[in-house]
């Protein structure tokens, strides 16, 4: 007893001395990336490390923030090397872990140098996120968790590193993070926390645009444009003036920022991976060259860069308790990504609408692809709400096939729906006086900050709610996270004053998307998703195809004897509202031709919604300029 005791004694101290010293030293690293192989998809990059004599353990972040999956692209770390003193040392990859390494360091050392190579994804490798394609000949992103490695025993915040980046020749960039100094083409950043440099990317780039949204105003934001050509920079006036919209409309929505100043960082490139990625003070936006000169590729986009920059104030600002970790290697837990993402949709999309990046119309086109989308979702028989944001980490890898009846992240989707709903409520019960703005204004605003994290739980989102409105809230999203249909959550659009419909007419926002995927988007018809060459990428279940015996994977030949192209296929499904005759697929499976009839005389069906007059129309006043 005595002996436990003493020993007892002596680790409490030794935790106690590892405390204060951990207070007082925490590490400071050098980073120095070199960019000048952009071109060549590959980023150079020397860290110094402080160390002593032992085992110097060091991660590379595994969990990375926004994308809400272990998905640090480790497998992309490659000429790792570590020296002390000039010497090689030894290093081994941790068995339980591969995004640990240990290295040997001998006595007398007391910096470890490591060099180490990123290799970049390219277009065909279908890399998602970050990991994905982020260098074209022109322009390059740098992540920097991509490049950097961290020592073992310390907080994200506590950690600090000097940053530096060489950039290729006459490139510019874009970044958040403060600049010391600036010598041709290399650059020294001011030194961060290592929760602040992977929270800050760079774009960089030969054609590059540095717009000003709101010159001279408080909370300065600004977009940093990297494109693949000089032409797509050359946007309408119209939308420079929507963009600077966007800055002012946040701030009527939230009351106040919790950045410095805001960097959209907009990467426009057919050879980059294309998804969106928050930060605090930037986002890392990513789509087509052209979308800012095509029309039709921005008004699909046009909510890319609003859902981003929401995510300043709803997801980096105020975060989910158990989404929030002191470093990289804990595991991000999803289970309330409908507020998380959800919320942002909804948020997002009203923001592209205040701005003027779409107007009331495509608001509502936008919307009803959304809800059709949901209403259309077997899968909510099985899958819940819920069970999509806990299995988020899994279903944001989820393949196309099956994808209705696996469900994949509709937390985004149908939490739209939802908080649409949440926000008709509000307004229905306050006669018109109070809407989701109220929430946003008590949840994400609060007097101005730098960036800081503020997190929430379940209980804090139904307080919120209760306090700009009494509700039953706990209920609402009890059952809205528990339910299972049949159907979309249509309630929010209901009690807006509009209906979903749908007709033979195709709505632009949804002949756009038909035209980006080169498809045929038979979801509501016959349940079916067809590729450009007949190959089915997915089937409803219940709905005629399925019900036929066609799946996922199987391809399409020939429509009623004849060859299938997309618009044969579309002719022939108008043909038969007027015909007995079933429709009759040729389809390809395993190499095995097989004739399926379909009956099914419904013509084609594209959703819209329509004005239901016996209610007011508050979807109008949502997307009205504040
Ligand atoms: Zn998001």
């Amino acid at each position: 007893m005595t002996f436990a005791r003493y020993v007892f004694g002596v680790v409490s101290s030794m935790l106690t001395i590892c405390v204060i010293s951990m207070a007082a030293v925490a590490p400071h690293l050098t980073i120095a990336v070199d960019a000048t192989d952009a071109p060549r998809k590959i980023f150079h990059a020397q860290l110094t490390i402080p160390a002593s004599s032992g085992t110097l353990t060091l991660y590379y972040p595994k969990w990375i923030p926004g994308e809400h999956a272990p998905s640090g692209p480790v497998i992309d770390v490659t000429g790792l090397k570590f020296t002390g003193n000039g010497h090689l040392l030894n290093w081994r990859r941790a068995l339980d872990d591969n995004w640990t390494v240990n290295v040997e360091v001998p006595g007398g050392v007391n910096e470890v140098h490591a060099s180490l190579d990123f290799v970049c994804a390219t277009p065909e490798d279908n890399t998602l996120f970050s990991s994905g394609a982020s260098a074209t000949d022109k322009l390059a992103i740098i992540s920097w968790n991509q490049v950097v490695l961290y020592p073992k025993g310390w907080t994200s915040d506590q950690i600090t590193y000097s940053p530096s980046v060489r950039f290729p020749s006459g490139w510019k960039f874009g970044t958040a993070l403060q600049v010391a100094s600036h010598t041709g083409d290399e650059v020294q950043f001011e030194p961060v926390s290592l929760y602040t440099l992977v929270d800050s990317p760079i774009i960089t780039g030969q054609y590059f645009k540095l717009f000003p949204m709101n010159p001279g105003q408080e909370f300065p934001a600004e977009m940093d444009i990297a494109a693949d050509s000089p032409a797509a920079l050359q946007a309408p006036p119209e939308l420079w003036e929507h963009y600077q919209n966007v800055p002012k409309q946040a701030l009527a929505l939230f009351g106040t920022t919790h950045y410095r100043d805001y960097h959209f960082l907009f990467t426009l490139s057919d050879y980059v991976a294309h998804f969106g990625l928050e930060h605090h003070e930037s986002n890392d936006s990513r789509t087509y060259e052209r979308t800012m000169v095509d029309p039709q590729l921005r008004m699909l986009h046009a909510s890319l860069l609003t859902h981003e920059y929401v995510h300043s104030w709803n997801g980096k600002y105020r975060r989910p308790a158990d989404l929030t970790t002191s470093d990289y290697q804990q595991i991000m837990q999803d289970d309330l990504l409908w507020v998380y993402e959800g919320l942002t949709e909804y948020l997002g999309d009203v923001l592209a609408a205040r701005s003027g990046l779409w107007d009331a119309d495509q608001y509502r086109q936008n919307l009803s692809a959304v809800a059709a989308y949901m209403d259309h979702r077997s899968g909510r028989t099985w899958r819940n709400l819920q069970d999509t944001a806990d299995s988020a980490a899994q279903l944001y890898y989820a393949p196309h096939q099956w994808d209705s009846w696996r469900r994949d992240t509709d937390y985004y989707d149908e939490g739209e729906l939802d908080w649409l709903w949440a926000d008709s409520i509000i307004r229905r019960q306050s006669n018109g006086k109070k809407s989701i703005d109220d929430f946003c204004k008590i949840f994400h605003g609060g007097p101005h900050t730098a960036p800081t994290v503020k997190t929430y739980n379940f209980d804090d989102v139904v307080s919120t709610l209760n306090q700009v409105v009494a509700y039953d809230w706990r209920g609402f999203w009890a059952e809205r996270l528990a339910n299972h249909g049949p159907g979309a959550p249509l309630g929010g659009i209901e009690n807006a004053g509009w209906k979903l419909v749908y007709d033979e007419s195709r709505s632009d926002m949804l002949r756009a998307w038909e035209d980006e995927r080169r498809g045929v988007n038979a979801s509501y018809s016959v349940g079916l998703l067809a590729a450009e060459d007949g190959v089915i990428e997915d089937t409803i279940e219940g709905l005629p195809a399925a019900r036929a015996g066609i799946g996922a994977g199987m391809k399409i030949i020939a429509v009623n004897g004849r060859r299938f192209t997309i618009q044969v296929f579309r002719d022939a499904l108008t043909a038969g509202k007027n015909s007995k005759e079933p429709l009759q697929l040729i389809v390809e499976n395993t190499d095995y031709v097989r004739t399926f009839n379909l009956d099914y005389h419904g013509g084609e069906k594209y959703p819209h919604l329509v004005r239901d007059e016996s209610k007011p129309d508050m979807l109008t006043d949502i997307v009205r300029p504040r």
